[in-house]
């Protein structure tokens, strides 16, 4: 039975390099049928914080990472928060000490004598790695205020825990081997590892904390993008799938997932080719998801949303104008307000030529006398009104949506019309025509 874990330490938001190790552990479990756990590994008092931890379990919820077992989940294994386990690796610690392995210094911290036999990790995508017999000092275990360090309990509780995998950064690769000797003194086997490449930025540094697109709350969830292909693209970071496309559902990368796919070579992170991701997957969306996604930039764009059907095909209409979610109110704010500003070049457009104020009142004239009201309806009356005034539609248009939404792009000009109702319309062309033309 395949078991993994995400062991992030609460000591900020979670990122990109964290979202995507958690991920691969997610898909890996997944596509074996196995359990994910997520760890939290809370021993440095001083730089962990509950705000970190809180952020990195939302970060983990929106990406959809569910765990199996952890916290607010439970599970056989717990507690899943080191802070509290301190009994369990005083035990561990015991076992050293009856076995000799351990010797405590004059000011109480006690250290493993390392084996200093050569040690190779077999890694899923660094391939066998030997270390050579260290020079290295023994290794500090426990500090003197009897606090544990990483490397022990990190050790500790894959045995306790029973993992028989670990996916994560390659920035751990070189203390492995101090991790195989520990596991080597408990007589337990080593999980198998998989040290995944780093995330570099463009430019090829070390993608850090501080860096644009690294943190999942403030970079991606609070800038409009979706879960999916936030997903999507982190999977893609130090992964190429065996498929046809790029744009695959979780499902889909479940079912192809393939650990020894995982590059070797580190990653280049691109915001560019993570908003393509974000656009393929707002415009494969229904209009109520796409309106669900969108409303909560909408409300605080100060929109105020009455009718849901009106606003989900708002909202669809201008989907392949956007990237982002947070770009979709600047598309359609005139739909829900009527005092919506004309921009510059509007004005001038509506302004530019006398006749056009009478262009609109032909249009307005043939709109109030239409039977019905519906997409089709509102374009010919369009053309209809075009030809009385021996004009072409396409002269007309632009005229109608400064009118009625007082921009020069947006969706098409029907749409708009038949989406706002005659009255809304009828009462646009009026202002325009008092305040503009
Ligand atoms: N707490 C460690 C980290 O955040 C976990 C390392 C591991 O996955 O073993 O890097």
């Amino acid at each position: 039975m395949i078991r993994v874990r995400f062991a992030p330490s609460p000591t900020g938001d979670l990122h990109v390099g964290g979202g995507r190790t958690a991920l691969f552990n997610w898909l890996f479990a997944r596509k074996n049928g196995g359990t994910f756990i997520l760890r939290i590994e809370d021993t440095d008092g001083a730089r962990n914080t509950e705000e970190a931890q809180r952020g990195i379990v939302k970060g983990l919820r929106w990406l959809g990472l569910d765990w199996d077992e952890g916290p607010e989940a439970g599970g056989p294994h717990g507690p899943y928060f080191q802070s509290q386990r301190k009994a369990i690796y005083d035990a561990y610690l015991a076992r050293l000490e009856a076995d000799g392995r351990v010797y405590t210094e004059e000011n109480g911290a006690v250290r493993f004598k390392f084996s200093r036999t050569a040690i190779t990790v077999h890694d899923l995508v660094c391939g066998d790695v030997t270390f050579a017999p260290t020079e290295e000092p023994d290794m500090t275990i426990r500090r003197p205020d009897g606090s544990y360090i990483f490397h022990f309990v990190n050790v500790v509780d894959d045995i306790e825990m029973k993992m028989t995998h670990v996916f994560r950064g390659e920035d751990h690769l070189s203390n492995t081997w101090k991790h195989i000797d520990l596991f080597n003194a408990f007589g337990a086997t080593p999980p198998t590892y998989a040290h995944i490449p780093l995330i570099l930025n463009p430019d090829g540094s070390k993608m850090s904390k501080r860096d644009a697109g690294s943190a999942i709350e403030h970079s991606y969830i609070n800038e409009g993008f979706l879960p999916d292909a936030v997903f999507n693209y982190l999977a893609m970071l130090g992964w190429t799938p065996r498929a046809d496309k790029e744009v695959l559902t979780r499902q889909e990368l479940v079912q192809l997932f393939d650990p020894s796919e995982i590059h070797s070579a580190n990653a280049r992170f691109d915001m560019h080719k993570c908003q393509w991701f974000n656009a393929q997957f707002l415009r494969a969306m229904t209009p109520e998801a796409l309106l669900d996604a969108a409303r909560p930039f909408m409300e605080s764009q100060g929109l105020v949303i009455a009718d849901d059907a009106m606003a989900a095909a708002a909202v669809f209409s201008v989907k392949e104008k956007v990237s982002l979610l947070t770009e979709i109110p600047a598309w359609v704010h005139y739909f829900f307000r009527e005092d919506y500003p004309f921009e510059a070049d509007v004005s001038d457009k509506l302004k530019a030529k006398p006749e056009n104020s009478g262009l609109l009142r032909a249009v307005a004239g043939v709109f109030a006398g239409l039977k019905e009201w519906t997409e089709a309806s509102v374009h010919a009356a369009i053309e209809e009104a075009a030809k009385g005034a021996s004009v072409k539609p396409g002269a007309l248009m632009p005229l109608l949506r400064a009118a009625l939404s007082g921009q020069s792009r947006g969706p098409g000009v029907s749409t708009i019309a038949h989406l706002v109702g005659r009255e809304s319309t009828l009462r646009r062309i009026d202002r325009a025509l008092a305040e503009v033309c």
